[in-house]
């Protein structure tokens, strides 16, 4: 394991397993990188509900982004569930004075199980003070119609217009991922700045698994620290959440 590849992966912990830190943590690990960690949120829950979410004071946010960096060079940067207005200032006050490292934004807004994860004043401060800091932005279809203020996008012009919106507020990539959506391919689409929208096709698959999300813009975290280009780490961890979605799946397996 390069010790250079280390992730800081900002999260909150799942209880379950199935998605947040401990989601993370296993594709950073399984990707062979070290990882350091700041714990936004404690969450007591299954894979159908969420009982209780506490949020730690941003002293104590604070306290833990500043030793993670302390603790040695940081390769890449994730972030996914912050809770509420003051933990997102508090870590985005952290990373302002540090590293250039790349930095994947996971804009984890409500579970599956339908429970808010980032209150409303959260989403103005991530537009305000998150997006302009992050390499890349992986919202699914619904977190960029919300963070858009737009109707949820059915057709490739849609997405494309969203991604344009989101960059047009500061961040410099955006993955919109069609997991959500409908039809035979789960089409995620790579928008960045002065290129060509870039579709990244994958076929969909009947499986219930939590925590895709957090897994891929984990996976994508991980290979930019292993030095892959923005595009090149979309399609691989795209590539390796594939396939532990497949491995979940009661799709028939494809001979593509
Ligand atoms: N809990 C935590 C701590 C999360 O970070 C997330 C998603 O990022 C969820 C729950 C929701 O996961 P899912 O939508 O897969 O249920």
């Amino acid at each position: 394991m390069n010790p250079a590849s280390r992730v800081l992966v900002i999260a909150g912990s799942d209880t379950s397993g199935g998605a947040g830190l401990q989601r993370d943590l296993g594709v950073v690990e399984r990707l062979g990188c070290r990882h350091a960690s700041v714990v936004t949120a404690l969450t007591a829950q299954t894979d159908n509900a969420v009982a209780e979410v506490f949020i730690p004071p941003p002293e104590i946010i604070a306290a833990q982004l500043a030793a993670a960096f302390s603790s040695g060079p940081i390769a890449a940067i994730k972030i996914g569930m912050l809770g509420n207005a003051p933990t997102l200032e508090a870590v985005a006050d952290g990373l302002g004075v540090q590293t250039g490292a790349p930095l994947v934004l996971d804009p984890v807004l409500a579970s599956s199980s339908g429970q808010i994860l980032l209150d409303e004043p959260g989403r103005r401060a991530l537009k305000i003070r998150l997006l302009p800091l992050c390499t890349l932005l992986t919202p699914n279809l619904e977190e960029a119609a919300l963070l858009t203020d737009q109707p949820l996008a059915v057709s490739a012009p849609a997405i494309q217009d969203q991604a344009n919106r989101l960059l047009a507020m500061g961040a410099k990539a955006v993955l919109i991922k069609g997991g959500h959506g409908t039809g035979e391919e789960a089409t995620d689409w790579l928008v960045q700045a002065n290129a060509k929208p870039l579709p990244l096709p994958a076929q969909r698959l009947q499986a219930h698994m939590r925590g895709t999300g957090c897994a891929l813009s984990s996976a994508i975290a991980a290979r930019l620290a292993h030095g892959d280009t923005l595009e090149a780490a979309c399609r691989r961890a795209k590539t390796i959440v594939h396939a532990m979605i497949a491995a979940h799946s009661t799709n028939p397996p494809s001979h593509s």
